[in-house]
C-alpha cells in the first residue's frame, strides 16, 4: 500500500529536503547507511542467482506460498499472481480487488497488469467492474487474445467469456464508507439527511466559528453521520479517516527464478472515490509495472498520476539497462516526478511513491518519495529469497508525505491510526 495513510510534516522538512536532494544529485552513489546495506546485500545475492520475489507490503501473508511454488518450478508469473490474488480475494483490503473503495458513483472499477519475461507478452486491463481478480483477467488478455490492453465493459465481458464469475464487489464496509464519503460532500446537493429529519443540523460557516471549531464541528457531524449509516463503532475513526483523505493503495509483485525467467505484475482499486473511468498507473505497461527479461522487473504504488507521467517502471528498468544499480535507477525515476514539479516541495509533499525494483542478477532495492506516513510507519517492502522479510525503503525525501486535501487543523491522533484496517 501506499499513500491510504498519509500524514503531516514536521517543521523541519522543507529544510532537510533540499539539503538531501542536492546530496542525492551532486552524488549519484549510496549515500545513508542503509542505503548501502541495501546495495552490499545485492551484490551478494546477484552471484547466487537464487530465486527472490519483492512485493509491497500487502503480500506478506501470501508471499511464502508463492515462493515455494516458485521454488519448486513455478512459472515466474504465475508465482506473481499467487501473491497478489491474496489482497484481491480479501475483503478487509480496501485498497485491491474485491472489497476495494470504489469509485465516486459507489461502484468498484479495478485496474491490473502483467509481464511475461521468458515469452516477452504482457496483458492488462483497466476499470473493470464485477470480476474480482484483475490480474489473472490481465494474464488471460494476454494469453488469450492479439491485444495487450482491454478495458471497461469490453474487458468485463471478455472476463466473463472466460469463466471469471461476475460479483458485487462492493463489501458492506465500503458502500458504508462511500455513502459517508458521498453525504459528507454534499452541501450542494440532495446527499444526506435533509432538512426535514430531526438529526439535521445547520453546517457551520467561517463567519461564526474559528476554523478549529468547525474542524470539530465537521468531524462530530461526520461521526453523527456515520453512527446513522451503521458503521460499526471500532470502524467509524477509520471510515472518517478515508472520507477526509480519500486513500489509495496497490500490490506490485516481482519474480526472478534460478534460471533467471523474470515476471511482474501490478492489481488495484485505485484511488477511492475517483472519477469513473479513471485509470491509474497499475493497468500502464511501463507506468505501473515493466519487466524486461534481458534487464529487470520493476513495479509501483503511489500517486498514479505522477507516475504515468515518468513511465516509472519502464524508465527504471531502461536505467538498469544502462548500468546503474536498482536502487541509483528507482532514485533516478523518483528525481523525475520531482523535476516535473520543479522541486516545489509545496506540491511534492502532498504525493508519494514507492518503486520496487529487481534486477535479472537477483539485485534489488525499494525506493519512495517520502520516508513514510504520518504516524511514523515506514514505505516497506517485503522480500523473499528463502528468507521472508520486510524491508524499509530508501527515501529520497525525509519526513511524510502530507494529508492530501490539506487538513485546516494538525489531524488528531485517533485518526492517523488506522489499525482496524489491513495494512
Ligand atoms: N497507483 C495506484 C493508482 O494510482 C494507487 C496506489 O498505488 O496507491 O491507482
Amino acid at each position: 500500500m501506499s499513500v491510504s495513510r498519509r500524514g503531516f510534516l514536521g517543521t523541519a522538512i522543507a529544510a532537510s529536503i533540499t539539503a538531501h536532494l542536492s546530496a542525492q544529485e551532486s552524488n549519484p552513489s549510496p549515500s545513508s547507511s542503509e542505503h548501502q546495506h541495501q546495495t552490499d546485500s545485492n551484490a551478494h545475492s546477484a552471484s547466487g542467482k537464487k530465486p527472490i520475489m519483492i512485493c509491497a507490503g500487502n503480500g506478506v501473508k501470501y508471499i511464502d506460498e508463492a515462493f515455494a511454488f516458485l521454488k519448486a518450478g513455478g512459472d515466474t508469473l504465475d508465482a506473481a499472481l499467487r501473491v497478489v490474488k491474496g489482497p484481491e480475494d480479501d475483503p478487509n483490503d480496501d485498497s485491491v480487488g474485491y472489497g476495494g473503495l470504489p469509485n465516486e458513483e459507489g461502484i468498484v472499477e479495478l485496474d491490473a497488469c502483467c509481464m511475461h519475461g521468458p515469452t516477452r507478452r504482457a496483458g492488462s486491463v483497466g476499470g473493470v467492474r464485477n470480476i474480482k481478480n484483475v490480474s489473472l483477467v490481465s494474464k488471460a488478455v494476454m494469453e488469450h487474445t492479439g491485444h495487450v490492453m482491454l478495458v471497461g465493459e469490453g474487458a468485463e465481458r471478455f472476463a466473463v467469456a472466460l469463466g471469471f464469475p461476475r460479483e458485487n464487489l462492493l463489501t458492506e464496509r465500503s458502500r458504508k464508507i462511500w455513502l459517508l464519503w458521498k453525504e459528507a460532500h454534499s452541501l450542494d446537493d440532495w446527499w444526506g439527511p435533509g432538512l426535514a429529519d430531526p438529526h439535521w443540523t445547520a453546517p457551520a460557516t467561517p463567519t461564526n466559528s474559528p476554523q478549529s471549531q468547525l474542524w470539530d464541528e465537521r468531524r462530530q457531524q461526520l461521526e453523527q453521520h456515520a453512527a446513522l449509516i451503521g458503521i460499526e463503532p471500532e470502524f467509524r475513526q477509520a471510515a472518517i479517516r478515508r472520507v477526509l483523505v480519500p486513500p489509495t493503495g496497490t500490490i506490485h509483485c516481482s519474480a526472478l527464478n534460478e534460471k533467471g525467467e523474470m515476471s511482474g505484475c501490478t492489481t488495484t482499486s485505485g484511488l477511492a472515490f475517483k472519477l469513473p473511468g479513471r485509470c491509474g498507473d497499475s493497468p500502464i505497461i511501463g507506468a505501473g509495472c515493466y519487466t524486461d527479461q534481458d534487464v529487470g522487473s520493476a513495479g509501483a504504488t503511489g500517486s498514479g498520476e505522477e507516475n504515468i507521467k515518468v513511465a516509472g517502471a519502464h524508465t527504471i528498468v531502461e536505467n538498469m539497462r544502462h548500468g546503474m544499480s536498482p536502487l541509483d535507477a528507482g532514485m533516478d525515476a523518483l528525481k523525475r516526478i520531482v523535476r516535473n514539479y520543479n522541486n516545489d516541495t509545496n506540491k511534492l509533499k502532498f504525493m508519494d511513491m514507492t518503486y520496487y525494483v529487481l534486477r535479472k542478477d537477483g539485485a534489488y532495492a525499494g525506493v519512495s518519495l517520502w520516508e513514510g506516513y504520518s504516524d511514523g510507519e515506514k514505505h516497506k517492502i517485503v522480500v523473499h529469497d528463502g528468507m521472508k522479510r520486510s524491508e524499509t525503503t530508501v527515501a529520497l525525501f525525509k519526513g511524510s508525505s502530507h494529508e492530501f486535501p490539506p487538513f485546516p487543523v494538525a489531524m488528531p491522533k485517533e485518526l492517523t491510526e488506522d489499525s482496524v484496517y489491513v495494512k
